[in-house]
């Protein structure tokens, strides 16, 4: 019998592998399959923290309007972000690749350029990799090494009724972009000639091309001496974060829409393209900003901080997970994130 992948999408067939493996053979892992980053304990006190993401061409970048530098800043940066969203701080990458002799040497130095970019600024050293062919197209995997306090580890599954949902940076830009570069890749098709018009884009086109891992984030609440009960990274879009936090941690949610933190250009530039700054926010994706959450106690400490937003808070798993609309109404949360197999 033949079973599509459809039918289960991406979360069923990674609950599908996590199920059918043995069970845990080492001591040492504390945390396998399920969260931002695999938990390895190092020591009584310290725990090793690794991730890996897979970048391939055309599902995750068009080399159309990307460029490779960025491209290999970005496959470091979305790496460090699942170091930070276990609220650690990485120390090592690997990445691998897939070429062709589409690609020159010229065109693997810009890369690696990037990744070295990335690799000065979030302090973190590429120690290993793999080099192999591809028919056609690029791709580029990075495995990530960091470390964390055992008692400052944030999982998903920490979040507590009556805590604080808070959000770092803002939302729904990297989805704003992607519409400027998908409409001027279309113009440039349909006629050669014409100079893309991504005058007053910057920010937007630099928040899909260029994101960042909030490390900073991390290294903050530290210095504010808070621990989040959970965090997870917004890979995906809210809506499906949310929901891995709620789900892990078995509570509900209540988010307020006028809350959610969407800057003026990204508002301006979806209403250009008539789409909603909230679905945006909620289903858009790779924003790499940290959602997490923290108890009241801790709230105090950072609710003045200027780029932390708070969004909501944690209720009982049987209020479901909400989103209270501007005009008050309340709606269930869907994920509707990326799924690349169905
Ligand atoms: P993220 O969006 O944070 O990168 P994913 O949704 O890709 O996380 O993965 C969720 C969890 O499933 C992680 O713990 C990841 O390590 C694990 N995972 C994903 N794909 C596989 C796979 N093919 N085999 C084993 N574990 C996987
Ligand atoms: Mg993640």
């Amino acid at each position: 019998m033949r079973t599509e992948l459809s039918t289960l999408g991406e979360f069923g067939l990674i609950d599908r592998i996590k199920l059918q493996q043995a069970e845990k053979q080492q001591k040492s892992t504390l945390k396998g399959i399920g969260d931002d980053c695999a938990v390895i304990e190092k020591s009584k006190t310290e725990v090793t923290l690794i991730s890996t993401d897979i970048l391939l061409e055309g599902i995750h970048f068009d080399l159309t309007y990307t460029p490779l530098l960025h491209l290999g800043y970005k496959a470091v940066a979305v790496n460090v972000s699942d170091v930070a969203a276990m609220n650690g701080i990485p120390q090592q990458i690997t990445v691998s690749i897939a070429i062709s002799n589409r690609f020159s040497v010229e065109a693997i130095d810009e890369l690696y350029k990037g990744i070295r970019l990335a690799c000065e600024n979030y302090k973190v050293d590429l120690v290993g990799g793999d080099t192999t062919s591809s028919q056609r197209g690029l791709m580029i995997s990075v495995t990530v090494i960091g470390t964390a306090k055992k008692s400052e580890v944030a999982y998903r599954s920490g979040a507590k009724v009556n805590d604080v949902i808070c959000v770092s940076g803002d939302l729904g830009a990297a989805y704003a972009g992607l519409q400027i570069l998908e409409r001027e890749k279309e113009v440039y098709s349909a006629n050669p000639e014409m100079q893309p018009e991504l005058e007053g884009k910057d920010y937007v086109i630099k928040r899909l091309l260029k994101p960042e891992g909030r490390t900073d984030i991390v290294h903050e609440l530290k210095d504010l001496g808070i621990v989040p009960t959970s965090m997870i990274d917004i890979s995906d879009g809210l809506a499906s974060e949310i929901l891995h936090i709620c789900n892990a941690s078995g509570v509900g949610a209540y988010v307020y829409e006028d809350k959610l933190p969407i800057t003026h250009d990204t508002e301006q530039t979806l209403f250009d393209f008539k789409l909603d700054p909230t679905t945006a926010a909620m289903n858009g994706g790779e924003d790499y900003e940290l959602l997490f959450t923290v108890s009241m106690k801790d709230f105090e400490k950072l609710k003045n901080h200027e780029d932390i937003t708070t969004i909501g808070y944690i209720t009982e798993k049987a209020k479901g997970v909400i989103m209270i609309s501007k005009k008050g109404n309340q709606y269930p949360i869907k994920a509707q994130g990326w799924d690349h197999l169905v």
